[in-house]
Protein backbone atom coordinates (compact mmCIF):
# COMPACT_ATOMS: atom_id res chain seq x y z
CA UNK A 1 0.00 0.00 0.00
CA UNK A 2 1.37 3.42 -1.18
CA UNK A 3 0.24 4.85 1.98
CA UNK A 4 2.54 2.78 4.24
CA UNK A 5 5.61 2.95 1.67
CA UNK A 6 5.19 7.12 2.04
CA UNK A 7 4.95 6.62 6.43
CA UNK A 8 8.36 4.40 6.03
CA UNK A 9 9.68 6.94 3.67
CA UNK A 10 8.98 10.31 4.84
CA UNK A 11 11.32 11.63 7.31
CA UNK A 12 10.54 13.07 10.86
CA UNK A 13 12.46 15.90 11.47
CA UNK A 14 11.92 16.96 14.86
CA UNK A 15 11.94 20.85 15.81
CA UNK A 16 12.34 22.39 12.49
CA UNK A 17 12.02 25.02 11.62
CA UNK A 18 10.98 25.68 15.33
CA UNK A 19 11.24 24.36 18.75
CA UNK A 20 7.92 21.92 19.01
CA UNK A 21 7.48 21.43 15.13
CA UNK A 22 7.84 17.85 14.04
CA UNK A 23 8.68 18.68 10.18
CA UNK A 24 7.54 16.11 7.43
CA UNK A 25 10.40 15.58 4.94
CA UNK A 26 9.37 14.48 1.56
CA UNK A 27 12.58 14.76 -0.40
CA UNK A 28 13.57 10.85 0.65
CA UNK A 29 10.32 10.11 -1.54
CA UNK A 30 12.01 12.41 -4.49
CA UNK A 31 14.85 10.24 -4.03
CA UNK A 32 13.04 7.07 -4.82
CA UNK A 33 12.03 7.31 -8.42
CA UNK A 34 9.42 4.01 -8.22
CA UNK A 35 7.45 5.47 -5.29
CA UNK A 36 7.70 8.75 -6.50
CA UNK A 37 6.13 7.48 -9.89
CA UNK A 38 3.76 5.57 -7.43
CA UNK A 39 2.79 8.78 -6.02
CA UNK A 40 2.27 10.65 -9.42
CA UNK A 41 0.06 7.75 -10.36
CA UNK A 42 -2.01 7.90 -6.88
CA UNK A 43 -2.86 11.04 -7.51
CA UNK A 44 -3.92 10.82 -11.03
CA UNK A 45 -5.84 7.67 -10.51
CA UNK A 46 -8.30 9.67 -7.63
CA UNK A 47 -8.31 13.05 -9.92
CA UNK A 48 -8.99 11.84 -13.21
CA UNK A 49 -13.27 11.28 -13.00
CA UNK A 50 -13.20 14.35 -10.95
CA UNK A 51 -13.45 17.09 -13.82
CA UNK A 52 -10.73 19.31 -12.31
CA UNK A 53 -9.85 21.87 -14.88
CA UNK A 54 -6.80 23.80 -13.25
CA UNK A 55 -4.28 22.72 -10.82
CA UNK A 56 -3.26 25.43 -8.33
CA UNK A 57 0.45 24.35 -6.80
CA UNK A 58 1.10 25.92 -3.98
CA UNK A 59 4.68 27.02 -3.18
CA UNK A 60 6.88 25.81 -3.22
CA UNK A 61 6.66 21.99 -2.34
CA UNK A 62 2.92 22.13 -3.98
CA UNK A 63 4.91 22.69 -7.21
CA UNK A 64 6.30 19.00 -7.67
CA UNK A 65 3.60 16.72 -7.58
CA UNK A 66 1.01 19.50 -8.80
CA UNK A 67 2.73 20.42 -12.21
CA UNK A 68 2.71 16.67 -12.28
CA UNK A 69 -0.51 15.66 -12.02
CA UNK A 70 -1.95 18.79 -13.89
CA UNK A 71 0.00 17.74 -17.22
CA UNK A 72 -1.49 13.94 -16.83
CA UNK A 73 -5.36 15.42 -16.53
CA UNK A 74 -4.19 17.99 -19.44
CA UNK A 75 -5.27 21.04 -17.83
CA UNK A 76 -3.61 24.15 -16.56
CA UNK A 77 -0.85 24.41 -13.33
CA UNK A 78 -1.13 27.54 -11.90
CA UNK A 79 1.32 28.65 -9.35
CA UNK A 80 0.47 30.64 -5.54
CA UNK A 81 3.39 31.92 -4.62
CA UNK A 82 4.63 33.92 -1.54
CA UNK A 83 4.27 37.43 -1.69
CA UNK A 84 6.44 39.43 -4.02
CA UNK A 85 7.25 36.80 -6.29
CA UNK A 86 4.59 36.85 -8.81
CA UNK A 87 5.72 39.38 -11.42
CA UNK A 88 2.00 40.01 -13.31
CA UNK A 89 -0.74 41.72 -11.66
CA UNK A 90 -1.79 39.88 -8.41
CA UNK A 91 -4.01 39.28 -5.50
CA UNK A 92 -3.12 38.81 -2.50
CA UNK A 93 -4.18 37.34 1.15
CA UNK A 94 -2.75 37.11 4.68
CA UNK A 95 -2.89 34.04 6.82
CA UNK A 96 -1.72 31.92 9.76
CA UNK A 97 0.34 28.54 9.89
CA UNK A 98 1.18 26.07 11.70
CA UNK A 99 4.09 28.11 12.68
CA UNK A 100 4.28 32.30 11.77
CA UNK A 101 2.17 33.75 9.39
CA UNK A 102 2.53 34.22 5.69
CA UNK A 103 1.05 36.10 2.74
CA UNK A 104 0.16 34.49 -0.38
CA UNK A 105 -0.58 35.45 -4.08
CA UNK A 106 -2.21 34.30 -7.44
CA UNK A 107 -2.63 36.72 -10.83
CA UNK A 108 -5.41 38.36 -11.30
CA UNK A 109 -6.08 36.23 -14.82
CA UNK A 110 -4.67 32.57 -13.62
CA UNK A 111 -8.19 31.47 -13.84
CA UNK A 112 -11.31 32.15 -15.98
CA UNK A 113 -15.03 32.42 -14.50
CA UNK A 114 -16.24 29.45 -13.20
CA UNK A 115 -13.11 27.09 -13.99
CA UNK A 116 -13.45 24.31 -11.87
CA UNK A 117 -10.05 24.04 -9.93
CA UNK A 118 -7.82 21.27 -7.80
CA UNK A 119 -5.59 22.92 -4.97
CA UNK A 120 -2.72 20.70 -4.53
CA UNK A 121 0.27 20.97 -1.62
CA UNK A 122 2.55 18.88 -0.04
CA UNK A 123 1.30 18.80 3.31
CA UNK A 124 -2.26 19.61 5.38
CA UNK A 125 -1.74 20.77 8.64
CA UNK A 126 -4.16 23.53 9.93
CA UNK A 127 -5.59 23.88 6.57
CA UNK A 128 -4.58 27.45 6.83
CA UNK A 129 -2.62 27.45 3.66
CA UNK A 130 -4.96 25.63 1.64
CA UNK A 131 -8.07 27.78 2.69
CA UNK A 132 -5.91 31.01 1.93
CA UNK A 133 -5.86 29.34 -1.49
CA UNK A 134 -8.80 28.71 -2.09
CA UNK A 135 -9.76 32.79 -1.41
CA UNK A 136 -7.31 34.00 -3.94
CA UNK A 137 -9.00 31.52 -6.55
CA UNK A 138 -12.26 32.68 -5.28
CA UNK A 139 -11.17 36.15 -5.41
CA UNK A 140 -10.40 36.26 -9.15
CA UNK A 141 -13.43 33.73 -9.97
CA UNK A 142 -12.49 30.19 -9.60
CA UNK A 143 -14.62 27.43 -8.36
CA UNK A 144 -12.48 25.23 -5.96
CA UNK A 145 -13.59 21.69 -6.55
CA UNK A 146 -10.89 19.84 -3.80
CA UNK A 147 -7.92 19.62 -2.21
CA UNK A 148 -5.04 17.40 -2.54
CA UNK A 149 -2.13 16.41 -0.18
CA UNK A 150 0.35 14.14 0.18
CA UNK A 151 0.47 13.96 3.82
CA UNK A 152 -2.35 15.03 6.38
CA UNK A 153 -1.51 15.89 10.15
CA UNK A 154 -4.87 14.47 10.91
CA UNK A 155 -4.64 15.61 14.70
CA UNK A 156 -4.50 19.30 13.57
CA UNK A 157 -8.13 18.70 12.10
CA UNK A 158 -7.31 20.83 8.92
CA UNK A 159 -9.87 19.22 7.13
CA UNK A 160 -12.64 20.61 8.91
CA UNK A 161 -11.43 24.34 7.66
CA UNK A 162 -11.66 23.16 3.82
CA UNK A 163 -15.71 23.18 4.62
CA UNK A 164 -17.19 19.66 3.36
CA UNK A 165 -14.96 19.66 -0.20
CA UNK A 166 -13.38 16.57 -1.29
CA UNK A 167 -9.98 16.71 0.52
CA UNK A 168 -7.55 13.51 -0.32
CA UNK A 169 -4.69 12.61 1.37
CA UNK A 170 -2.16 9.59 0.18
CA UNK A 171 -0.79 8.93 3.85
CA UNK A 172 -1.96 10.49 6.99
CA UNK A 173 -0.27 11.11 10.49
P1 LIG B 1 -1.11 24.73 7.23
O1 LIG B 1 -1.42 26.03 6.59
O2 LIG B 1 -1.01 24.80 8.70
O3 LIG B 1 -2.04 23.62 6.76
O4 LIG B 1 0.37 24.34 6.78
C1 LIG B 1 0.60 23.79 5.55
C2 LIG B 1 1.83 24.36 4.88
O5 LIG B 1 2.94 24.45 5.77
C3 LIG B 1 2.27 23.45 3.76
O6 LIG B 1 2.74 24.24 2.69
C4 LIG B 1 3.37 22.61 4.37
O7 LIG B 1 4.39 22.39 3.44
C5 LIG B 1 3.88 23.41 5.56
N1 LIG B 1 3.93 22.63 6.82
C6 LIG B 1 3.20 22.88 7.94
N2 LIG B 1 3.49 22.02 8.92
C7 LIG B 1 4.40 21.18 8.40
C8 LIG B 1 5.09 20.02 8.93
N3 LIG B 1 4.87 19.58 10.18
N4 LIG B 1 5.96 19.38 8.12
C9 LIG B 1 6.17 19.82 6.84
N5 LIG B 1 5.57 20.89 6.30
C10 LIG B 1 4.69 21.56 7.06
Amino acid sequence: MIAEKLSKTIRDVPDFPKPGIMFKDITPVLAHPELSLEVSKAFYDYWSPKGVEAVVGIESRGFIYGLQLAQQLGVPFIPVRKAGKLPFTTVKHSYDLEYGSAEIEIHTDAVSEGQKVLIHDDLLATGGTAKAACELIEKIGGEVVGYSFLVELAFLKGAEKLEGKDVHSLVSF
